[in-house]
């Protein structure tokens, strides 16, 4: 059986600045309505929700990027991460009709499908010889599937290989296992999970917490306090969790900073998130009420992860998920407050089915390869954010194939 290390760092090439060292900023180039803002994150002050306003007013992206720098070379060093993993959408069935969602069908519809426990462990089976370190299981508010289908899959998941990380479940998901299949309270949900072999809860969902735009995007889904609730409760049993943002359509630059505060308040409360993961909103597929909105331009998505970097200070992780920026974008947000790069996935099917053109995975070559390119050192990391080193078995694809998938 393969062991996970905590890395004990080979000495990295670019990493000259050390975890809790930044390089100082050169005022010069940060315009004056900014330098009060810039001023406090230098000094480690928190900035208040009209900083981060003013902050995703300015157009002025590389002074933006150059604070957000200090905070993330503050909390990360040169470091850049990512993760080795699988990704499983078990069902896309289910009970709601989010109007943003591509993903999600009715049992009658053409494109809805249901793997069955053989064909999921068979799928994780597959990919662990590779050395993944995870395993991501989201899927649909399932109608029919019963509390045990859920917890055998979890078992048999577990059974496979007992260091594999199964992170599943969004906090929609939990609270529909919990009121229509468990029918039990939340938290006796949550624990009978974890007894069976569930690592952490998956930050998906949280889309924007403004009830009025929720009402618009994804009418019938849970609030906002309910989305909190799910990882106040989760973070109070011990639990460690990501959280994100869906950006990009219908809201406004007040309804994100908003949607940061709750962010950065629950995190006051219980220190629970390892990293946030914000994406933008696919459009190729959308209608109704969306059917007018355009991609995030490259600026809009490196600003937004700007913004989020110096706002929320109290999460060490910022995420650039590159399956909606695409790796090129990705790689040049880490001068842009990001230090991790998600994972190698191995197949993503929601964005890809609301019309993404990115590829459905990615190479660990690819994604150091990417890394090393703008200067930053990689480091493979376990789901909690933690520096691991590869699986003794891990399959490191070869550099040509990382040139062609950074091309
Ligand atoms: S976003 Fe989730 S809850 Fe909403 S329709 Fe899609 S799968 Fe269902």
């Amino acid at each position: 059986m393969a062991i996970l290390f905590v890395a004990t760092h080979y000495t990295p090439v670019h990493a000259s600045r050390a975890i809790n060292q930044s390089l100082p900023m050169n005022y010069q180039l940060i315009p004056k309505e900014l330098r009060p803002i810039a001023e406090k994150v230098e000094a480690r002050q928190r900035i208040s929700e009209q900083d981060a306003l003013a902050l995703y007013e300015a157009n002025d992206l590389n002074a933006l990027g150059m604070i957000a720098n200090v905070a993330r070379e503050r909390k990360n060093g040169n470091y850049a991460t990512y993760i080795h993993n699988r990704y499983i959408n078990y069902s896309n069935i289910c009970i709601l009709s989010c109007q943003f969602c591509a993903f999600a069908a009715k049992k009658r519809d053409a494109h809805a499908f249901e793997y069955a426990i053989d064909e999921i462990v068979q799928a994780v089976s597959d990919a662990l010889p590779l050395g993944v370190t995870e395993v991501h299981m989201v899927g649909g508010l399932h109608p029919s599937l019963k509390k045990d289908w859920y917890l055998e899959l979890l078992g048999r998941l577990r059974a496979l290989d007992p260091h594999l990380h199964i992170k599943a479940f969004t906090a929609i998901e939990a609270r529909h296992l919990a009121q229509r299949v468990f029918k039990m309270p939340l938290r006796d949900t949550l624990e009978i999970l974890r007894e069976a072999g569930l690592g952490s809860i998956t930050g998906g969902g949280a889309e924007i917490f403004d009830s009025a735009v929720r009402d618009q995007i994804c009418h019938g889904k849970e609030t906002a306090p309910e989305w909190l609730d799910v990882h106040r409760t989760w973070h109070s049993m011990g639990g460690r969790s990501t959280c994100t943002m869906l950006y990009g359509h219908i809201e406004t630059l007040a309804h994100r900073t908003d949607h940061l505060r709750q962010l950065r308040q629950l995190q006051d409360e219980t220190g629970g998130f390892t990293g946030f993961v914000p994406f933008a909103f696919e459009p190729t597929q959308s209608h109704g009420i969306l059917a007018h909105i355009k991609r995030a331009s490259a600026f809009e998505q490196l600003r937004n992860l700007a913004v989020s970097r110096i706002y929320l200070d109290n999460i060490d992780h910022l995420t650039a998920y590159w399956v909606s920026l695409g790796l090129p974008l990705a790689q040049v947000s880490l001068s842009y407050g990001v230090d991790d790069l998600h994972g190698t996935i191995l197949e993503e099917k929601i964005f890809h089915m609301a019309g993404a053109t990115t590829p459905q995975q990615q190479t660990i070559a690819a994604l150091e390869h990417a890394i090393r390119e703008a200067g930053r050192e990689p480091v493979q990391r376990d789901s909690h954010y933690r520096h691991i080193s590869p699986k003794a078995n891990g399959t490191h694809a070869t550099p040509a194939s990382a040139e062609l998938a950074c091309a």
